[in-house]
């Protein structure tokens, strides 16, 4: 079905969304009526776009969808400065907004990159708002100020690794960071440590796909004999040529104790053209997934979609190609204000995803990064969010919402906090295997807090005692044998 003119495809009554002021979770309200009929949802998430939505591009408005949709075309003519930018859409887009995003680039930790498809999605007629906008394109006016306990490897990935570029956190499972670059790049990345190229704001550790360094790599899988998964990501690996990817994965089936891995790419959410026109890379990867089950063992891809207007009909099609090739795709999304932080767009985007054989994953709190304090929500939000989703499709389909720990304490589920006060927006996370006996924080965005409660973090003793007084009740709290 084609939707024109609607960017949603979500168009299900929309509630308040996620409550920030709290009050969800106290007993207050009356009971809910036992009698009341079960919620009815509609059927939106099937509405997939396949009209030409590019054509409202200026640059692209005479591109035949033969022409559009070639990966070629796609990644030689991602857009990296304002200047590109202004060219592309032309009339489309205003000073004013140019200068916002202008002022907003020069601040960012990550580097300005988004595909034509990315570009060609955004609703150019209110691209303040728009959730595909809010995540590629900085907007100095929407800055906010970092929170003050930040840091920028936030989850210590650089203090777990071993050898450069791999992470040994889980005792069973490594991520292997195999290259530095992305076809796009997202402004809330949490490895902007490494990530993309070096901006105005930060130098980088840079990992190169270099052979020494993925050699040391895999002589430490091979030394190591508790791993049996291993996640390779990056940067993203859309950006390995084939051979690469053949050599990566049978160099993994490769080890006894390797029993599975997966592919980490944003790829299909940003540039699904490449699924459909890049036969060579799309059969190194099926036949590595392949050569994994004549062994026995399991190779997934696990993507990154975070909205419904990521997912077309051309999304469809690029997915049907691993599904055909009896590829398992999962999703991992990161929960962000004003992107997928409402009830109704969390619902659609999980139905999407399984309506186009996507197995929803993980639900990630946004990392404590740094310059997209206005991308993170409390964790209120994502436990609101998780109550209102659970219950709209398959159990099995059901994403689990993460939160990853400051400082490397690894994922926790988010209801499974020890302490959580919501007035100052401190939560605390025990972690028994990962980090058996100490405690770690998550901090809500200051200005969803109380304007007295602002006041208490801009004071560095306060701070810290609103700290201590959590991290006291988290211990008081521990009720284990
Ligand atoms: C997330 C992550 C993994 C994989 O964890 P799963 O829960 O199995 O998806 C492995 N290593 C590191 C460092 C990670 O952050
Ligand atoms: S594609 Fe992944 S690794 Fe690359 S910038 Fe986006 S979130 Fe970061």
């Amino acid at each position: 079905m084609t939707i024109h003119g609607s960017q949603q495809g979500c168009a299900e009554l929309s509630d308040a969304g996620a409550s920030s002021d709290g009050s969800v979770g106290r007993c207050t309200e009356p009971a809910e009526d036992l009698t009341m009929a079960p919620a009815r949802l509609d059927n939106t998430h099937r509405d997939l776009r396949d009209d030409e939505f590019w054509r409202a591009i200026p640059a692209y408005a005479d591109l035949t969808a033969a022409e559009f949709h070639d990966h070629r075309f796609q990644s030689r003519n991602c857009v990296t400065s304002i200047r590109k930018l202004r060219e592309v859409l032309g009339p489309r887009v205003s000073d004013a907004f140019c200068k916002d995003a202008e002022a907003g680039t020069m601040h960012s930790t990550m580097s300005l990159r988004i595909s034509p498809y990315i570009l060609s999605l955004i609703d150019w007629d209110a691209p303040e708002t728009d959730p595909l906008r809010t995540q590629f394109l900085p907007l100095a006016s929407r800055l906010r100020p970092d929170h003050p306990e930040l840091a920028l490897d936030s989850l210590n990935e650089q203090g777990d690794s071993p050898v450069e570029g791999l992470t040994h956190r889980y005792h069973d499972r490594a991520l292997f960071l195999a290259l530095d670059t992305c076809p796009v790049y997202c402004r809330f990345c949490t490895r902007s440590y490494s990530v993309g190229l070096d901006t105005e704001d930060v130098e980088k550790v840079h990992f190169g796909a270099s052979s020494d360094r993925w050699e040391r790599i895999f002589d430490y899988i091979r030394a190591h004999e508790e791993l049996e998964d291993i996640v390779v990501s990056g940067g993203d690996m859309y950006n390995l040529r084939a051979e690469q990817i053949t050599y990566l994965g049978n160099t993994l089936l490769d080890i006894d104790h390797i029993r599975r891995f997966r592919f980490a790419t944003k790829g299909p959410a940003v540039m699904p053209q490449k699924l459909l026109t890049d036969d060579d890379w799309l059969s190194a990867l099926t036949g590595v997934v392949e050569e994994g089950r004549r062994r026995h063992k399991l190779v997934a891809v696990h993507t990154h979609f975070n909205h419904p207007n990521e997912i077309t009909q051309v999304t469809h099609q690029a997915l049907n190609r691993l599904v055909e090739a009896g590829v398992t795709v999962r999703n991992q999304s990161v929960l962000q204000r004003g992107v997928n932080d409402d009830v109704q767009v969390m619902r659609c985007l999980v139905r999407r995803l399984g309506y186009v054989s996507v197995q929803p994953y993980y639900v990630f709190v946004h990392d404590m990064v740094r310059g997209v304090e206005e991308l993170r929500t409390s964790l209120q939000t994502a436990i609101h969010l998780e109550k209102q989703v659970r219950g709209a499709t398959a159990g099995y389909h059901m994403p689990t919402f993460i939160l990853d720990t400051m400082g490397g304490g690894g994922k926790r589920h988010v209801h499974g906090h020890e302490h959580y006060d919501r007035t100052t927006g401190v939560a605390v996370f025990d972690s028994p295997v990962v980090r058996p006996g100490q405690q770690f924080l998550y901090l809500d965005p200051i200005d969803e807090l109380s304007p007295e409660v602002q006041q208490r973090w801009a004071d560095a003793d306060a701070r810290r005692q609103m700290i201590d007084d959590a991290l006291a009740s988290a211990r008081g709290s521990d009720r284990s044998p």
